[in-house]
């Protein structure tokens, strides 16, 4: 038994999949991987009229969306006064306008299959307990600001001694795996699958492509996805994923601040609640 669970794999309703045991199954796509990506990407094939077959190794959301905190946030790790001294205040723009279209893409399927995904709009806060921190974050706000995202200094809700924060509007939290479940669930039929406990091995490329998998079966498909998280048998990419392994508590609360919360430290902690079966809980990571 794993000594640690997730609170998302834990709380969500998930039916299963059966693996694949045909040879030679066509479809227009293969997805491997059915992680927030692969689900995400079937989903969105499907709607345009392809025919696809999302192939997960264990089960859908397994990975490492089991393991998210689900902040739906523009505010990436590299802060926007770095993205813009590196690429220009264009491609921050950029990086802006394409998390801010991710978060409002999962809120239009969220409403348009209406997923019981916990789906909500809230404030994202980046904060300090170090005054020596304050320049950097009048920065960051007027960075975030001129890349397009509305950011300014302002007071953080937070029961503990902050010396300074800028309120990102225009955020979201979820239930990831509820989400992910909801849109799994509409995937199979006219021509699309989904299958679990279906192992990819190996990919060979060509017109169509074809598709092994562990145990003998395959998949023929004009186009292959590969939506494992670290890339399969991309050695030269392997070798320059660096691993980190970060740990988030959660547990039930009388009450809990709303928005999305993560501090300047290094590694940063981050703090946000969620709403399981009517009751509140709040988790907190970083360590
Ligand atoms: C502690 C923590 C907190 C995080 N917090 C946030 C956050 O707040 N906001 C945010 O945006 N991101 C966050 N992230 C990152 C986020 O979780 C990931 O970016 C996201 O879940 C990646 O999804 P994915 O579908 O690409 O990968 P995964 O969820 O890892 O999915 C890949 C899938 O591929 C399958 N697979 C692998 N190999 C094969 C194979 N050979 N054949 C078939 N299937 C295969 C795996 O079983 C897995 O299910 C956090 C991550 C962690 C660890």
């Amino acid at each position: 038994m794993s000594s640690t669970h997730s609170l998302w794999a834990s709380t969500a309703s998930r039916p299963t999949y059966p693996p694949l045991t045909t040879d030679g199954l066509e479809v227009d796509v293969a997805v491997v991987g059915g992680g927030i990506t692969g689900v995400t990407l079937a989903m969105l094939l499907k709607l345009a009229g392809q025919r696809v077959a999302l192939l997960e190794a264990r089960r859908l959301g397994s990975g490492t969306t089991q393991g998210t905190t689900a902040h739906l946030t523009s505010v990436l790790d590299t802060p926007y006064r770095v993205l813009e001294e590196r690429f220009g205040v264009r491609g921050a723009r950029l990086t802006a306008e394409s998390s801010q279209r991710a978060i409002d893409q999962v809120a239009a399927l969220a409403e348009r299959f209406r997923l019981t995904c916990e789906f909500e709009r809230v404030p994202g806060y980046l904060f300090t307990e170090h005054d020596e921190d304050y320049d950097a974050l009048k920065e960051e706000a007027a960075a975030a600001s001129r890349a397009g995202l509305r950011a300014e200094l302002a007071h953080v809700p937070l029961p503990i001694v902050v010396r300074a924060g800028v309120r990102f509007d225009g955020q979201a939290q979820f239930h990831p795996l509820e989400f992910l479940s909801g849109l799994a669930e509409r995937i199979p039929g006219n021509g699309s699958y989904v299958f679990e406990s279906s192992r990819v091995l190996t990919v060979d490329e060509g017109e169509p492509c074809r598709v092994h998998l562990e145990n003998g079966s395959s998949v023929i498909a004009r186009r292959v996805v590969l939506a494992t998280h670290a890339p399969l048998h991309r050695l030269l990419f392997q070798t320059k994923v660096a691993q980190y392994r970060s740990y988030v508590v959660s547990g039930p609360v009388a009450q809990a601040p709303r928005g999305l919360y993560w501090d300047t430290a290094e590694p940063y902690h981050y703090i946000r609640a969620a709403n399981i079966a009517g009751e509140k809980h709040l988790l907190v990571g970083g360590e």
